[in-house]
C-alpha cells in the first residue's frame, strides 16, 4: 500500500498517537516495536540512492512485498526510497503491501523552469508519502545549505509529504569535538516552521559512517539522539513525537544494537536496503 491517503485500518493499534498514527506509521498493525523512551513506533527506511534499472527495482520491491505478505511482519513501519525513475512502477508494486514510498529529494518550488528537478507535488502525485531532504550526499555534492534544505522541507510539507530531514557531522567535525554543535545548527537551520506531530522525521547520519562500514558506538548514538531530541523539543511543539532515525552503515549484524538505543526510532538504510533479505533482517531486528 502507498501510505498516502491510506491510514492504517486501526490507528490505535499502530501504537502512535492521533495524526502520527495515520501518517508516519503505515500498515504493519502491531503494537510492539515502540521505542521505550519516546513511545514512538519505529520506522525502517531504505534509501536505494542512484541504483536500479526497472527490472532490478521491481524485483527488489516485489521481494519486499512477498515478505510483507508472508505473515511475519516486523514490528516497525517500512518505507523505500527508489530513484525518481522508479517511483511510479514501485508505487504500483507496493500498493496494498503496507510498505510506504518515498523520494530522495525535491525542489523547493512547486513548479516552473527548473530543468531536471522534481517538485514535491509531483512526488505526492506519484504516490510518495515521504521525501528525503538534506542528505549529506546532496549537501556535499550539490552544496545544499541549511536554508535550501529548509525550503525543500517546507515545500514537502506544503505538498502533504513527510520530509525525512538528514543531519550529521563530518569526521573532521567529530574529531574536533564539534558534532553536537554542528548537528544542532543543521537541525535548527533546516526545520520548517509550524510543524505538527507526524509532519517530520529526522535522520541522524554521521557523514563518516555512510557507506564506510564504520558506525558510532551505541553510547555515541545515544548521546547524539538525546541531544537531537532535546533540541527538537525546544524548537517545535511536536518535537517529542518526531521520529529520529539513525543512518550510516546499518546492517543486519548491527541493527539490533543500534535500534535498541534510547531515542533511536528507526533506521535509514542505504547499501543494505538493496538486498531484500538483508533489509528485512534489519527491520526484523526492531526490538
Ligand atoms: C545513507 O546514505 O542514507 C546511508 C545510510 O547509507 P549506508 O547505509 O550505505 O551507509
Amino acid at each position: 500500500m502507498i501510505v498516502t491517503g491510506h491510514p492504517p485500518r486501526n490507528p490505535q493499534k499502530s501504537g502512535l498517537p492521533g495524526r502520527l498514527a495515520s501518517t508516519v506509521a503505515p500498515v504493519l498493525e502491531r503494537a510492539e516495536g515502540l521505542d521505550e523512551e519516546s513511545g514512538l513506533r519505529k520506522l525502517v527506511a531504505g534509501n536505494w540512492k542512484m541504483n536500479g534499472l526497472k527490472a532490478e527495482g521491481l524485483t527488489l520491491a516485489r521481494a519486499l512485498v512477498a515478505r510483507a505478505a508472508a505473515g511475519d511482519p516486523p514490528d516497525c513501519a517500512l518505507a523505500v526510497f527508489p530513484p525518481a525513475t522508479l517511483l511510479m512502477p514501485v508505487a504500483e508494486t507496493l500498493r496494498g503491501s503496507g510498505i510506504a514510498l518515498g523520494a530522495q529529494d525535491c525542489h523547493a518550488e512547486a513548479s516552473g523552469a527548473h530543468t531536471g528537478d522534481v517538485a514535491a507535488p509531483m512526488l505526492k502525485d506519484a504516490g510518495c508519502a515521504y521525501v528525503i531532504v538534506g542528505h549529506s550526499e546532496r549537501r556535499i555534492a550539490h552544496g545544499e545549505s541549511d536554508a535550501e534544505v529548509c525550503a525543500k522541507a517546507t515545500a514537502a510539507r506544503r505538498a502533504g509529504l513527510i520530509p525525512v530531514l538528514c543531519i550529521g557531522e563530518s569526521l573532521a567535525e567529530r574529531e574536533r569535538g564539534a558534532e553536537l554543535e554542528v548537528v544542532a545548527r543543521q537541525l535548527e537551520g533546516s526545520l520548517p516552521e509550524g510543524l505538527a506531530a507526524g509532519e517530520i522525521v529526522v535522520a541522524y547520519e554521521p557523514v563518516w559512517a555512510i557507506g564506510t562500514g564504520r558506525t558510532p558506538t551505541a553510547e555515541q548514538v545515544g548521546a547524539m539522539h538525546a541531544h537531537i531530541r532535546r533540541r527538537l523539543t525546544a524548537a517545535i511543539k511536536a518535537g517529542a513525537e518526531a521520529p529520529i532515525l539513525y543512518g550510516g552503515s546499518v546492517k543486519a549484524g548491527n541493527a539490533r544494537e543500534l535500534l535498541s538505543v534510547a531515542n533511536v526510532n528507526g533506521a535509514l538504510v542505504g547499501g543494505a536496503s538493496l538486498n531484500a533479505a538483508e533489509f528485512w533482517a534489519i527491520a526484523q531486528s526492531c526490538p
